[in-house]
């Protein structure tokens, strides 16, 4: 065999098996999102009642994996066979088998979003470290974005493990030098905060979370302080272009909070497939 076909075969046992670790890890996404607040809303409410001296209620504890799956109409136990990313949804025609009610199109367009993002991770990063770390990268911003969108909290038990890990991929300048990262981690941080200080001081409402700063460390730990202009003008772009077009749309009224994170994400996704070009386009526009 000549390289040529071996480079062909390993590009393509890589790409399907990125898509197809990504419908799975996309399925399990779902679980995230939907119960991380459960189980943070639970360990707030046990917080709060150690604190007072009261009783906790008496509901059973949530995490990731009990109690099992189960329709949110009817309590059905999800079979196995009735979780398979994509396939169920399409073979049960989007409905519950036991009582028939609809399941959210949201599920499996996270796997597809999931499956599709992973794929190109592989292609564009091709059996490498960087291709490790893209695809946690995606995966968490999966999981933040669909997390703020419902609740408007990014947990702390995703960003900072993000943030870290970012700072550690990076001691071999996997995506930048330990230098920029270290820099960017900061910068992501103060120059959001500072945004929040100065609206909250100006205006007397908060204006983001302190999740969205943390995000934008982790971003900076990713792709170093070079890439933070680059996140906060592409989110601001997306972010002012999404809302003015909801309010037109009557979808939203000025007053509700918009999340930020997922606008964060998605600028930060950009960054890791086009970041080099943008930062440079960025940097020659502004006459660096
Ligand atoms: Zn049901």
């Amino acid at each position: 065999m000549d390289n040529l076909s071996i480079a062909l075969q390993t590009s393509w046992f890589l790409t399907t098996a990125s898509t197809l670790l990504g419908l799975i890890v996309g399925s399990f996404l779902n679980v995230v999102i939907f119960r991380l607040p459960k189980i943070m809303e639970q360990a707030w409410q046990r917080d709060c009642c150690e604190l007072l001296e009261q009783t906790p209620p008496d509901t059973p504890p949530i995490s990731l994996s009990s109690p099992n799956s189960q329709c949110r109409n009817c309590g059905i136990a999800i079979k196995p066979w009735h979780n398979i990313p994509v396939l169920s949804y399409v073979f049960l025609q989007g409905c519950c088998a036991g009582c028939g009610a609809s399941i959210s199109r949201r599920y499996p367009i996270i796997e597809l979003c999931t499956a599709l993002l992973s794929f190109t991770a592989a292609i564009a990063f091709g059996p490498t470290l960087q291709l490790a770390g893209a695809l946690l990268l995606i995966w968490s911003l999966i999981a933040l974005t669909g997390i703020d969108i419902d609740t408007q909290l990014l947990p702390d038990s995703i960003t900072l493990p993000l943030l870290w890990l970012g700072l550690l991929l990076n001691i071999n300048s996997t995506f930048t030098s330990l230098n920029d990262a270290v820099i960017g981690a900061a910068a992501g941080y103060l120059t959001l905060w500072s945004v929040y200080w100065i609206f909250k001081l100006t205006t007397g409402k908060d204006g983001m979370g302190f999740g969205d700063f943390k995000l934008l460390a982790a971003l900076g730990a990713w792709f170093g302080w070079q890439a933070i202009p680059l996140i906060i003008i592409l989110s601001s772009f997306v972010g002012a272009f999404i809302g003015i077009l909801l309010i037109l749309l009557k979808k939203q009224g000025r007053e509700v909070p918009m999340p930020f994170g997922p606008y964060l994400a998605g600028a930060g996704l950009l960054t890791l497939f086009y970041g080099d070009q943008l930062t440079a386009t960025y940097f020659s526009l502004i006459g660096f």
